[in-house]
């Protein structure tokens, strides 16, 4: 039996792949997103989370459970976003 390496299989493609499918949501008007919490279930629209912040950062979490949706972090010519409370971030340019 072949052991769970937590791998995936199989071919790949680098990251460039996402660039096409990453600017067709970065560029979509914000407020239309639309988030399930995987905590509660509770899904609704970006405007019920409840934000907190502005420093370090601003936190959105989920209003029934406050399970952190996302967080989003200035630097200097940058942001920083990381999304569902996960370890990890990507940074935008933001200048
Ligand atoms: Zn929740």
């Amino acid at each position: 039996m072949a052991q769970d390496t937590g791998r995936p299989s199989g071919t790949h493609q680098d990251g460039n792949r996402l660039a096409g499918p990453l600017s067709e949501i970065l560029r979509a008007e914000a407020t239309t997103a639309w988030w399930r919490c995987p905590d509660c279930g509770r899904s609704g629209p970006l405007a019920e989370l409840h934000v907190y912040g502005p420093e370090p950062g601003l936190t959105a979490r989920c209003p029934a459970c406050s399970r952190v949706a996302l967080r989003m972090v200035p630097e200097e010519g940058h942001m920083w976003l990381s999304l569902g409370g996960a370890t990890g971030a990507f940074r935008f340019r933001t200048a």
